[in-house]
């Protein structure tokens, strides 16, 4: 039987990602529990909202491993933006409109260096906690290409490749992404002792 991981996120693309990554694990998204209330992402890093999704999971789902991520694109030569509020960062908040506003707030400016980070967060029934961080680095591009994976994916050319992360399959997006790098982290983990 399979070790079961309870993921915090009701986002079908990163549940894709999760499970894939996660080989041999079941990923059981926390919408299955009836307890379950998407907390307020009121953080003001990725850790602390990533921590946030975690704890709420925990006390939905008792006595299970459960995981969570905080992920989010961040552009310097937009400050940061849109980071933390990548999921929100038009009005609209959908992914259409969020690409469309990075396109606009980018329009004209030659620095389009960019990267993905992922802060993940696993809780054990003992109450154990670890956390992860991976990244990917490269360009926004000047309009959509590409229909797989979900969010920013279509404007994201990752350093070395030709492609968008959306012209990428699932699994070479796996290979060099962010989440992908995070969950790996996390699932080697060795604990150190005090
Ligand atoms: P979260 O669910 O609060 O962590 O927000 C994540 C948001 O960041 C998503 O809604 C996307 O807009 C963006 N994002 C995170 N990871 C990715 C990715 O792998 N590809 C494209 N967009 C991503």
């Amino acid at each position: 039987m399979k070790i079961k991981i309870v993921f915090a996120s009701g986002n079908s693309g990163k549940i894709r990602e999760a499970s894939e990554i996660f080989d041999g694990f079941e990923i059981v998204p926390i919408s299955l529990f009836p307890e379950w209330k998407a907390p307020d992402e009121n953080g003001t890093t990725f850790l602390q909202n990533a921590v946030i999704k975690a704890e709420a999971a925990a006390k939905a789902a008792p006595g299970s491993i459960v995981l969570a991520d905080d992920s989010g694109l961040v552009v310097p030569a937009l400050n940061g933006a849109p980071g933390i509020f990548s999921a929100r960062f038009s009005a609209e908040a959908t992914n259409e409109s969020n690409r469309k506003k990075l396109l606009d707030e980018l329009s004209g400016v030659a620095d389009r260096r960019a990267y993905f980070l992922c802060t993940a967060v696993m809780i054990f029934p003992d109450r154990t906690v670890i956390s992860a961080e991976g990244r990917c680095y490269g360009q926004i591009i000047e309009s959509c290409r590409g229909n797989n994976g979900f969010g920013y994916d279509p404007l994201f050319v990752p350093e070395g490749y030709a492609e968008t992360l959306a012209e990428l399959s699932e699994d070479e997006k796996n290979l060099i992404s962010h989440r992908g790098k995070a969950f790996r982290k996390l699932l080697t983990f060795k604990g150190s002792s005090i």
